[in-house]
């Protein structure tokens, strides 16, 4: 079983070109206004300039006017006015009233001046307008045009012609632009002038061609940046695609898809859909670039790729992990849906290759709707998909045992199973401190006399917390994690201490043998190891027995053998435990000189009709005994089997029948001949 890995994971999101290209359109239409601003600004505050620069005029014609009262005056100016009675009506009119009474502003100016001005927009022209507030709107758009008749009139002058500031002013081009001025009389009455604002178009074009230019600068500066921004962002495009590519296949690797399925299990628009997660493994990939090559291994997985990403929605991830690990993560309706798929995806994958047919293990795990109390869908918002993708694994790895194709879904049990083996592994050194783990022997008789003749140490957990702990729940998660050599190595110790103890007391001691797990095999020393650890107990070696397990004998042969040979050197008994287990290890026999054959308790497993487990029990006692090996017959419950087996001259029994295994104090008491055996 696995142990649960958790890592931070990188997110990665690609950066899209179209939000700076967007960026681009915002800043250039940001750099338009800012321009159109400053130029309006900029005219609007000369013009303001030369409205009050017409007041003058403005105040002359009024003082001509109060001091004579005639009208008279108007001929002399030459400029169209009018003026109006206290009630506001016309009263005399020189050139043309093209005054537009309906938007007046009073001027900001006008306090300089001895009266208040008031200030109206000519009904032919408005291209200055006044804003309400004592000043003047230039209308930009509409001097253009008025600028616009201007030139077309007079070709010569465009925007970018040079030749402004000419000596002779006079011939320079104006545009001008007509308001009308009111002012109180002494005495009431109102008098209103037809004001020419004159703008100089050289100066006007001179100014456009300023800011043009710098707006072109401005403009050529920022699509630099804005190409180099782009360039940028795809170079990072392309190396994140190289980052997230699988290099075998060419399809996704194990980071994306861990980066880009976590964000979509998680979207809140999401929160409806059921989601399954697939660890797929091909089997024997290792045996096939063997047999063939890794060429041809390697266009396999990019098959199995093809072939896993043909089955899958555009919406759904497939991915190449490691070697011969494939991963996706399918949009489904629920269980029913997800056996159907992968009953097909295997069908398929088994057929990939016309020559062989190959094996794939699929395990899932289903990623299900979380609701609120109301049981509406809510988002997966602390999802962690590695976790999911483990557990899928973890459910595929039930399959490991077998060669053949299958496909297992996480359930609850493993999920127990893999807090079981968390818990385990979590509490397993301080257990070990504590001495939480004690040691049981289990007596192993003669079945012809019913004598004591020796006893097995098995390994019990008396844990504060879980209580007490059968080895089968724990045994085989130390051997996964290599807890076990240190299990190993505390069992010899204990079971030598109490024999020597036993031995000082003057019982009649009998050989324990203890079990030495086949994850020790790998070690060399191993028999000086164990030869070290009795000996640190002045334990006599004749009182210890190893137990190899028959699986341990398919490791290393050789170093097996060595390691047989030396612990027997040393004086110890060798046993090959479970005989007849799975592994036929005949060949074992032949090449190993072992001492004794444990017979595995299978074969007292209930009888078969003809006898024929009986024939075969009986062989391999007679096989033992001419290989000048001893027989333990395990796990023996009945009468009947002791019987067979006594006529069989198995030396030893270890089974129910006689003793289960009991705690030290209990097996001490049997020495000494206290208590008669169970049975
Ligand atoms: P094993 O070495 O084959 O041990 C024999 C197992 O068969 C023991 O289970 C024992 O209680 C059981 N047994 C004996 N007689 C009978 C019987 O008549 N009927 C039935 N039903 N069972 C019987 P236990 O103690 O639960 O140990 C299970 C396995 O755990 C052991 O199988 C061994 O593989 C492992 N183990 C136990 N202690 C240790 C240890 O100290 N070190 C290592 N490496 N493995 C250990
Ligand atoms: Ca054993
Ligand atoms: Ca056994």
């Amino acid at each position: 079983m696995l142990i649960k890995r958790k890592s931070k994971r990188l997110k990665i999101r690609k950066k899209r070109i179209w939000t700076a290209v967007l960026m681009f359109l915002l800043m250039t239409a940001m750099l338009a206004a800012a321009m159109l601003i400053t130029v309006s600004s900029f005219i609007s505050y000369i013009v303001d300039n030369k409205v009050n620069e017409q007041l003058e005029m403005m105040q002359i014609m009024q003082s001509d006017y109060e001091e004579n009262r005639s009208t008279g005056f108007a001929d002399k100016y030459g400029i169209d006015c009018f003026i109006t009675n206290t009630e506001g009506e016309e009263i005399f009119v020189y050139g043309r009233n093209t005054c537009d009474m309906s938007a007046p502003a009073a001027l900001e100016t006008a306090a300089m001046y001895r009266n208040e001005y008031t200030i109206y927009p000519d009904k032919d022209s408005n291209v200055l307008t006044p804003d309400g507030e004592g000043s003047l709107t230039f209308e930009i758009g509409k001097f253009l045009k008025e600028a616009e008749k201007y030139l077309k009139a007079n070709e010569s002058v465009s925007l970018f012609t040079t030749g402004y500031g000419s000596d002779d002013e006079s011939v320079d081009p104006y545009i001008r632009l007509p308001v009308w001025i009111s002012t109180e009389l002494f005495g009431g009455g109102k008098l209103f002038v037809k004001s020419m604002v004159t703008v100089n178009i050289n100066y006007l074009m001179a100014f456009l061609r300023i800011v043009a230019i710098v707006a072109i600068i401005y403009l050529v500066i920022f699509v630099l940046m804005i190409i180099n921004v782009i360039s940028n962002i795809s170079v990072r495009n392309k190396l994140m695609k190289q980052f997230l590519r699988d290099v075998v296949t060419g399809g996704n690797n194990r980071v994306f898809y861990f980066s880009k399925g976590e964000p979509t299990v998680r979207k809140r628009f999401n929160a409806k859909k059921t989601y399954a997660v697939l660890s797929i493994q091909f089997v024997k990939y290792l045996n096939f670039c063997i047999c063939h090559s890794i060429d041809e291994g390697d266009k396999m997985l990019c098959a199995v790729y093809d072939v896993l990403r043909s089955q899958l929605s555009r919406r759904e991830i497939a991915a190449h992990f490691d070697s011969a690990e494939f991963a996706a993560l399918l949009e489904i309706t629920g269980e029913q849906e997800l056996r159907e798929r992968t009953e097909k995806l295997l069908a398929l994958l088994e057929t990939i290759n016309p020559d062989h047919k190959l094996s794939f293990h699929i395990g899932s795990f289903i990623i299900g709707v979380v609701t609120d109390d109301n049981g509406k869908p809510v988002r997966r918002k602390t999802l962690d998909l590695e976790e999911c993708y483990n557990n899928a694994r973890t459910a595929r790895e039930v399959l490991l045992d077998s060669d053949a194709s299958g496909t297992a879904m996480f359930d609850e049990k493993l999920i127990e199973e893999q807090r079981w083996t968390d818990t385990v592994t979590e509490h397993q050194k301080a257990a070990l401190e504590n001495e939480e783990f004690t040691v049981y022997y289990q007596p192993k008789y003669d079945p012809r006399t019913d004598e004591l003749r020796g006893a097995e140490a098995l390994i019990r957990w008396q844990s504060p917390e879980f209580g007490f702990v059968t080895p089968n729940r724990f045994i085989p998660i130390f051997e996964d994690n290599g807890f076990i050599t240190e299990i190993d190595h505390y069992m010899l110790a204990h079971a030598a201490r109490d024999q020597k103890r036993w031995l000082d007391a003057g019982l009649n001691c009998v050989p324990v043998s203890v079990n030495v797990s086949r994850a020790h095999f790998i070690e060399e020393d191993l028999a000086e190891q164990i030869r070290d650890i009795i000996d640190a107990e002045g334990t006599p070696h004749g009182l210890i027995e190893i137990e190899l397990t028959e699986s341990a004998f398919f490791d290393d042969k050789k170093m097996m053998l060595e390691t047989v040979k030396r612990l027997k050197e040393y004086g110890f008994t060798v046993s090959m435990d479970d005989f007849g287990s799975g592994y036929s290890s005949l060949n074992s026999l032949k090449d190993m000189p072992l001492d004794v054959l444990k017979l595995d308790a299978e074969f007292f497993r209930g009888e078969s009709e003809d006898g024929r487990d009986r024939i075969v029990v009986a062989e391999a006692i007679r096989l033992a005994r001419n290989l000048n090996m001893r027989t333990v017959a395990e796990g023996v419950e009945v009468r009947e089997q002791v019987d067979f087996l006594a006529e069989q001259e198995c030396d030893m029994i270890q089974g129910y029948y006689y003793a289960k295994p009991m705690p030290r104090d209990d097996f001490e008491k049997r020495l000494s001949g206290k208590t008669d055996r169970e049975g």
